[in-house]
């Protein structure tokens, strides 16, 4: 219904002539859904949620002009003791700290020079004329910001073995591809902050020597295509991207490459074979896409939230980044919150935050008064971490110990009403039909667990059945080609591990 309401804005303030002093500014996702669609009022940052076309007159007469705010419209945490809350002093967003996500919803990402405004292109023109290569890379490395994409790879590493690869071409990739059911983070970026991914392509192109850049981004998210395109378009007019730019010498042109909905395409070396043009399956590594990536060149791979970071980095500093989180993981992670919850949306915080104020300060607890079972975190490739574990910081390796994984940054929550061998088998239902086929174990293997599960869940299951799950689940991990296979199993491996008793009482109660 946004547009619904731009168009009903445009109509008010044409009515009361005040079109020129009120600036309507069409933004990407602010993050919380649950309430949307939103309207945001500066500079007071009056929060409305949930609006439609029939209150833009009362808003316009009422703050506008009068200056009123309008209560009765505002999101209902805004509004405690009769005292108005701006939008940063929201639960929602008070514990969050955006880096990554810092201009969603601020600026309208179809206008360059709104990015421009809030320092946009500053960390390119930085890194241009007053850095070396190995200066940038060094910053990386000391910032301590891991890949945001699944494993956690330090990306200044993974910058260096790209830049000293030999290669009389090397290339710059990044990974949109977004996959996971209930993951939305990379396409917020793209909707609401195109730039920021542009501007550090550029800034990582110059550091391992690639001047052409590769955006494998999914086709189901047309809005996102759409404004990177005018995004990649405009960057090219302002000589932002191209022939020397900044009359530095530096040419860097970036391209985009449209997935077609394979989730194994997210794999880093699917995805080089997709843009290739060949069909997207798995290489064996190594050799690494750093040393042989697209074209057999050395090619850096990152995802959109990992470049979203690089330039607020070359700005502020690696110490700045580094002060952020947990001794192992630094900085701040987006995660898309959904299920049974009563925020649902986008939110970015400092790692370190527990499980628990995610879930019921930012997330506003579980609706309807439920208790709180489980949540699954990394998607697909994750799995469910208990109520006893709620206080546990959020990191790379404290989410690894409890049998799960950060991912990407899916995170859906389960209530008392969840049966948690559905849930893992949805999950495991999904990577069956996604593997690629190309290897057995993940091929045969997740398949034959399906059917297992099948049994179980039809109460024709026995109890041996649990244990030959798990023994199928351990042999997939270790042997299957890629990410996909190694980590099909986790949903089913977590959920016998905490709720082994909703297994056994399948088998026993539907005899
Ligand atoms: Fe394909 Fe699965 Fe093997 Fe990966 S693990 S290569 S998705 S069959």
């Amino acid at each position: 219904g946004s547009m619904s309401i731009e168009d009903a804005f445009k109509e008010e303030l044409a009515k009361h002539n005040i079109a020129n002093e009120v600036k309507l500014v069409r933004t990407g996702c602010f993050g919380l859904c649950e309430a949307g669609p939103i309207v945001i009022v500066y500079p007071e940052g009056a929060f409305y949620s949930r609006i439609e076309a029939k209150d833009i007159p009362r808003i316009t007469e009422e703050h506008l002009l009068k200056g009123r705010i309008v209560t009765d419209l505002l999101f209902k945490e805004a509004v405690v003791e009769d005292q108005v809350r701006s939008i940063n002093e929201v639960d929602f967003y008070k514990k969050q700290q955006r880096v990554a996500l810092r201009l969603c919803g601020v600026i309208d990402p179809e206008e360059i020079t709104e990015y421009i405004a809030f320092d946009g292109y500053k960390a390119l023109g930085k890194v241009l004329t007053e850095m070396s290569r190995e200066d940038v890379i060094e910053t990386i490395k000391k910032s301590g910001l891991r890949g945001r994409g699944g494993g956690g790879f330090p990306t200044g590493l993974k910058w260096e073995f790209t830049y000293r690869a030999q290669g009389d071409q090397k290339y710059v990739a990044c990974n949109a591809d977004e996959g996971d059911p209930g993951a939305f983070m990379d396409r917020s970026v793209l909707e609401g902050d195109p730039h920021s991914l542009i501007e550090a392509m550029a800034i990582a192109g110059y550091a391992v020597g690639a001047n052409q850049g590769y955006v494998y981004v999914r086709a189901e998210y047309p809005i996102a295509v759409n404004r990177l395109q005018i995004a990649i378009g405009q960057a090219k007019e302002y000589g932002l991207l191209g022939k020397n730019i900044f009359g530095t010498g530096f040419d860097f042109d970036l391209e985009i490459r449209l997935g077609a909905g394979a989730f194994v395409c997210g794999e880093e070396t699917a995805l080089l074979n997709s843009i290739e043009g060949k069909r997207g399956m798995p290489r064996p590594r190594p050799p690494f896409p750093a040393i042989k990536g697209l074209w057999e060149k050395p090619t850096l791979l990152n995802n959109v939230e990992t470049y979203a970071n690089i330039s607020q980095i070359i700005l502020k500093g690696a110490e700045w980044f580094a002060g952020i989180g947990t001794e192992k993981s630094k900085g701040t992670k987006v995660f898309a919150l959904g299920g049974k919850i009563n925020n649902t949306g986008l939110l970015e915080i400092p790692m370190g935050t527990t499980l628990r104020e995610v879930i019921f300060e930012i997330g506003g607890g579980i609706p309807d008064g439920k208790a709180f079972k489980a949540v699954q975190t990394g998607g697909p490739s994750g799995g469910c971490i208990t109520a006893d574990y709620l206080d546990t910081p959020i990191d790379y390796d404290n989410l690894i110990a409890l049998g799960s994984m950060m991912g990407s940054g899916g995170m859906i929550v389960m209530d008392e009403d969840n049966c948690m061998v559905d849930i893992a088998r949805f999950f495991l239902d999904f990577t069956v039909d996604e593997s690629c086929g190309k290897c057995p174990p993940c091929r045969i293997g997740t398949k034959r667990m399906l059917e297992i599960l099948d049994k179980i869940t039809e109460g024709k299951g026995e109890l041996a059945d649990i244990d030959k799950l798990e023994r199928l689940a351990e042999n997939i991990k270790v042997s299957s080609l890629c990410g996909l296979g190694q980590t099909a199993p986790n949903p089913v491996l977590s959920t016998i591990k905490y709720f082994r008793d909703e297994y056994e009482a399948h088998v026993v109660e539907k005899r």
